[in-house]
């Protein structure tokens, strides 16, 4: 079977969920669609010469608003793919019950060509462009990081949207992923490999899966592989291999890969990565250049965490891993999806899997909008309280409460517990209704079906509810 384009991709595992479901046909194609798409193209004087930039900003759905979805920078990215970014957002907000619509963004550019000076007036320009048609507003659509752009850009935009609009009260919403300092949220840098330990460690708690995948028990001693050491892939193997107990035994980076049977220290690897721009040369472990056949290797767990289209109907077939958790969006085409199914390799799909990042975000609009920092009011109540049980408890008991116990019911939640505790729950909670679909639904076979399904159906009734026809 022929590769298709990825919004082709997105689109067919989308068909394939609405024939598991009664929908009205006329519904369906108001869901798959997408409801705008803004290009723009601007100069900005670089170098002492004019450079002219492309970028879009697609809006997939607009049943819950704001739009929202990440803006990637990167040098080959087109309409194409920011539609279907576009619409895995949709998908994504409804499966983790965040209420938004769907939008991504991007700019057409090598920002490792730009200095920082110059990237500054690159972004607020292409902010002022989205902003001035009406394509980014706390209320209606709301950006944030996504490949190639981090808290920096995002704290440009929110100062450019502020400069734009100072009489909107709410103006640190226009965007999320911003620097704590400047109306960002603790845990959102690395909330999406957060999210991916979340939804693994869930997975796992559920046995009937994890048998159905050819293993067993917990995360504990599993062998992963990991595609892409950036935000998401450094964040998620950090985590794993730190509090689960995963053995990481090969990363693969644009340069190569390392690989190590006794897994890897990821800590040190990503300083090395940093510092020398690859992972080539990396004293503790095995280098090679093929990185198309390090996905091929051996293991439980495939963590693709680069970008989209790595796992086609062409390597597909040679895939070893048990598990594929799709901590990038799209890794695997469609093509691919079919023949991995067949196998019986379970595959975590992105629009559940990577979600943590759009949670937090809709964490910190939420608290940018109630302007006051989660916590503040209760914190030191609750710690209050919770001295007083321990108290309480040792006088009526004469026994002396341990002292990791007592630490802990004397916590009073911050804002980062909070945010943990929240985005833990909303993965489980999106999880659980995941494997419910596809249990309760004879015809869905498999995650990313049931995934889209739950999204669909949500979609379908949020439209049916204000019906504009
Ligand atoms: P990033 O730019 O921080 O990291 C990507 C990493 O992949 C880099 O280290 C890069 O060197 C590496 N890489 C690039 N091409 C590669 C290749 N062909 N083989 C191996 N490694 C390669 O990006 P990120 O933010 O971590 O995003 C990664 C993926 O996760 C993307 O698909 C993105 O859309 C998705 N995602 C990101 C977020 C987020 O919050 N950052 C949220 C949801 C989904």
């Amino acid at each position: 079977m022929g590769e298709l384009s990825f919004r082709e991709s997105v689109n067919r595992m989308v068909d394939r969920a609405i024939t598991t479901m009664d929908l009205e046909p006329g519904l369906a194609s108001a869901i798959k669609g997408c409801n705008s798409v803004l290009q723009v193209r601007f100069p900005v004087l670089i170098r002492d010469k004019i450079e002219v930039f492309t970028g879009w900003r697609a809006v997939h759905s607009t049943h819950r608003l704001p739009a929202k979805g990440g803006i990637r920078f990167a040098p080959t990215v087109a309409q194409d793919e920011v539609e279907a970014l576009a619409a895995l957002m949709t998908y994504k907000c409804a499966i983790m019950d965040i209420p938004f619509g769907g939008s991504k963004g991007a700019l057409l550019i090598d920002p490792r060509k730009y200095t920082r000076d110059e990237m500054q007036p690159i972004t607020r320009r292409f902010t002022l462009e989205l902003a001035r048609k009406q394509f980014l507003s706390p209320a209606t659509n709301v950006p944030a990081p996504d490949m190639g752009t981090g808290q920096r850009e995002m704290a440009w935009m929110a100062d450019t949207y502020k400069n734009l609009c100072p009489e909107d009260i709410n103006y640190l919403a226009s965007v999320t992923g911003k620097p704590v300092q400047h109306g960002g949220i603790h845990g959102r840098v690395e909330a999406t490999g957060r999210g991916v330990q979340y939804g693994l460690r869930e997975f796992f708690r559920h046995t009937g899966a994890v048998t159905a995948a050819g293993l067993s028990g917990d995360l504990d001693g599993k062998r992963v592989i990991i595609q892409g050491l950036g935000n998401v892939g450094y964040h998620a193997s950090k985590f794993l291999t730190e509090e689960d107990g995963v053995k990481v035994i090969a990363v693969i980076e644009h340069d190569g890969v390392i690989a190590n049977p006794k897994g890897l220290l990821i800590e040190e690897l990503y300083r090395y990565k940093v510092a020398n721009k690859g992972v080539k040369g990396y004293p503790d472990g095995t280098f090679h250049n093929d990185s198309a056949a390090a996905l091929e290797m051996e293991c439980d767990v495939l963590i693709p965490a680069a970008m989209e289209g790595q796992i086609t109907a062409d390597n597909a077939p040679r895939i070893q891993a048990k598990i594929i958790a799709e901590a990038a969006n799209g890794p695997v085409t469609y093509a691919a999806d079919k023949l991995l199914r067949d196998r019986g390799v379970v595959i975590i799909p992105d629009a559940f899997l990577n979600a943590g990042g759009v949670v937090v975000s809709y964490f910190e609009w939420v608290q940018n909008i109630s302007h006051i920092r989660f916590g503040r009011l209760q914190r030191r109540l609750d710690e209050g309280r919770g001295n007083y049980y321990t108290t309480a408890l040792e006088e009526l008991t004469g026994k002396a409460v341990p002292e990791k116990l007592r630490s802990w019911i004397g916590h009073g939640a911050d804002e980062l517990d909070l945010v943990r505790s929240g985005l833990d729950d909303t993965m489980r909670l999106a999880f659980q209704e995941m494997l419910a679909r596809r249990e309760e639904n004879p015809k869905i076979k498999d995650l990313r079906t049931a995934a889209f399904s739950v999204a669909i159906e949500k979609i379908a009734q949020s439209y049916i509810d204000v019906s504009p026809y």
